[in-house]
C-alpha cells in the first residue's frame, strides 16, 4: 500500500500541512492501492518561498552550471525509468508501450534542453542594443495526470535551462507517479529550492500558485476550462502564462494514401493512451468514395484489439483513469447514438470478459457529421468519429471547424500534396504519415488548444525575458 503524505520543499521531503486524505485506486482492478494526503495553501506558500530564495542563485547561474544540472537530472531520472513506467501503468492504466515511451521521454527532455541551451545565444546584438535573455523568475509548472513524468520533466528542463526555480503542481490524480518522479529528481542533488513539488487541488494549491505575486510565470498543461481560470487569475499580477490545452485532432486520409499504413497509424493516433491523450486523432476524415472500404477495415482491426491488463505489453487499450471518466465516456457514446451516428463497433458498457475496472469498449462511429457532440467535444476515451468528405478542400474545412487546434495527421503517398494540406490546417503540429512527434520541435496549440509553445528553443524562450541595454558605448555583443 502506498502512503503519501509529504511534499518536496527546499530539497527535502516534508510532511504536508493539509489534512484532506484521498484513496488511490488502481483503475484496472478498482482495488484501493494507497492513500495520499493533499497539500494546502500553506504548503503552497512554503514551496513558493523556497523557490524565491533559490531564484537568487539561479538568476546568477552560468550556462555551464545549468547544463550540469540538466545532465544530473537526466541521469537521475534515467536510473528510475522502469519505476516511472510501472507507476503510470498502476495509477492510471497507461498501456505498457505508452508508459515506456513517456518514461524514456522524461529523461530525454533534460538531454534535449541541455543541447538547446548549449547552442542558444543568451546575449545578442540588435542595432545599438545588447539584448540579454534573462530568466523570467519563479515558475509554476502545473500538470495533468495523463503523462505526469513527461509533462513535468519537459517543463522542468526548460525552466532550469533558462535559470528559473520552480514550484511543480502535478494533478491530485497522480500521487504515485509524482512520488516516484520526486524521488528520482531528488537523486540529482540539485541546490535546495531549485524545484519544489506538491500535490494539491486546483481550487486550493492551484489557485494560490496562480495568484501569488512571487510567481512570475505559469506553464500549464491541462484542460481548456482550467487554462482559462489560470489565465484570468494570473493576469492580476501579470504572470507570463503558457497554456497547453485540450484537443480534438483530425486525421485526414487522402484518397491516394496507402491504407495498409494509414489505417493502423490513424487508429493508434486515436486510441493512444487509451484515448486519453490531448493529441488523440479522434476525428477520422475519409474520402466518401472509399468510406465503406475504410470503415470495414477499421472494424476488422478494432475487433481484434486487445483490451485489458495494461501491464501486458500486448494490450493496446487499458482502463480509463476513474469511474467519473468511465461514466463521462459512456455518456458520449449514448449521445453519439442519440444524435444519429452509426455505431460500427463497440458501444456502451464494458468489453466482454472484463467485469471489473474502468474498461470501455473501443468504439467507432460512422456517418458522423462534424457538428455532433462526439465530433466537437474532447471525449478523452477510445471513441472515434469517422466523417466522410467529398474533396480535399472540404477535408481541410471540416478539420478546421473545431474550437481546438492542437495536432493533426495527414496520410498520403504524395509528400507535396500532404504538405499542401498541412499548410491549410489550423493546428500547432501536423504529422504526415507518422504519429511520433519531433521532440525538439515546438509543441502547443492554436485557437482554444493553447497559448505559447513548449520543447526545444521555443520551450526555452518561454522561460526567458529579453532585456535591451542601449549605451553610448558599443556593447560586448553576442558572447554567450
Ligand atoms: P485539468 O485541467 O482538470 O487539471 C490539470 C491540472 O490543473 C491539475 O494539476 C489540476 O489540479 C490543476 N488545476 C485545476 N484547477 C485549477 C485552478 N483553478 N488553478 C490552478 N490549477 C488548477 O486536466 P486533467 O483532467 O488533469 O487532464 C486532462 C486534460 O488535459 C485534457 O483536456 C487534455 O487534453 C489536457 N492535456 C493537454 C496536453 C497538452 O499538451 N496540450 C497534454 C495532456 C493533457
Amino acid at each position: 500500500m502506498w502512503e503519501i503524505d509529504h511534499s518536496y520543499i527546499d530539497g527535502v521531503f516534508v510532511p504536508v500541512q493539509g489534512n484532506e486524505t484521498v484513496e488511490c485506486i488502481n483503475p484496472a482492478t478498482e482495488a484501493v492501492i494507497g492513500t495520499v494526503t493533499l497539500a494546502n495553501r500553506d504548503d503552497a506558500r512554503q514551496a513558493i518561498a523556497a523557490a524565491s530564495r533559490a531564484q537568487v542563485a539561479m538568476r546568477g547561474s552560468s550556462k555551464a552550471e545549468r547544463i550540469d544540472m540538466l545532465r544530473q537530472l537526466q541521469a537521475a531520472v534515467l536510473a528510475k525509468t522502469d519505476e516511472i513506467r510501472d507507476t503510470a501503468i498502476e495509477e492510471y492504466g497507461a498501456p505498457f508501450a505508452r508508459a515506456q515511451w513517456v518514461s524514456r521521454y522524461a529523461s530525454q527532455s533534460f538531454a534535449n534542453a541541455a543541447q538547446v541551451l548549449e547552442n542558444h545565444a543568451l546575449r545578442r546584438t540588435v542595432g545599438d542594443a545588447t539584448v540579454v535573455m534573462e530568466p523570467v523568475g519563479v515558475s509554476a509548472l502545473i500538470a495533468p495526470w495523463n503523462s505526469t513524468a513527461g509533462t513535468i520533466c519537459s517543463k522542468l528542463a526548460s525552466a532550469i535551462a533558462a535559470g528559473c526555480a520552480s514550484v511543480i503542481k502535478p494533478s491530485e490524480l497522480s500521487p504515485l507517479q509524482t512520488d516516484v518522479l520526486a524521488q528520482a529528481l531528488h537523486g540529482a542533488g540539485l541546490p535546495e529550492g531549485v524545484f519544489n513539488i506538491l500535490l494539491g487541488r486546483g481550487s486550493d494549491v492551484g489557485e494560490e500558485i496562480s495568484t501569488n505575486p512571487e510567481v512570475a510565470k505559469i506553464s500549464f498543461t491541462g484542460s481548456t476550462a482550467t487554462g482559462k481560470l489560470i489565465a484570468r487569475a494570473g493576469i492580476e499580477t501579470m504572470k507570463r502564462v503558457s497554456l497547453s490545452l485540450s484537443g480534438k485532432s483530425a486525421s485526414i486520409i487522402l484518397d491516394d494514401a496507402d491504407l495498409d499504413i494509414a489505417i493502423p497509424l490513424a487508429l493508434n493516433a486515436a486510441f493512444m493512451n487509451n484515448g486519453q491523450a490531448c493529441v488523440a486523432g479522434t476525428r477520422l476524415l475519409v474520402p466518401r468514395r472509399q468510406a465503406k472500404l475504410i470503415i470495414d477495415r477499421v472494424k476488422n482491426l478494432v475487433e481484434v484489439m486487445v483490451v485489458g491488463n495494461p501491464q501486458d505489453p500486448s494490450t493496446l487499450i487499458g482502463p480509463l483513469v476513474s469511474q467519473t471518466q468511465y461514466d463521462r465516456v459512456q455518456g458520449f457514446i449514448r449521445r453519439g447514438l442519440a444524435q444519429g451516428a452509426k455505431l460500427v463497433i463497440g458501444g456502451e458498457g464494458r468489453p466482454v470478459g472484463l467485469d471489473r475496472g474502468y474498461f470501455v469498449r473501443p468504439t467507432v462511429f460512422a456517418e458522423v457529421s462534424n457538428d455532433m457532440d462526439i465530433a466537437q467535444q474532447e471525449i478523452f476515451g477510445p471513441v472515434i468519429s469517422i466523417i466522410a468528405y467529398d474533396s480535399q478542400e472540404q477535408a481541410v474545412e471540416i478539420a478546421n471547424a473545431s474550437l481546438y487546434g492542437l495536432q493533426a495527421y495527414v496520410f498520403s503517398r504524395r509528400p507535396e500534396r500532404a504538405r499542401h494540406v498541412a499548410a491549410g490546417l489550423q493546428a500547432g503540429s501536423v504529422l504526415i504519415n507518422r504519429i511520433a512527434p519531433e521532440l525538439l520541435a515546438p509543441f502547443g496549440g492554436v485557437k482554444q488548444s493553447g497559448v505559447g509553445r513548449e520543447c526545444g528553443v521555443f520551450g526555452l524562450e518561454a522561460f526567458l525575458e529579453a532585456k535591451s541595454i542601449v549605451s553610448d558605448q558599443p556593447g560586448p555583443g553576442a558572447t554567450m
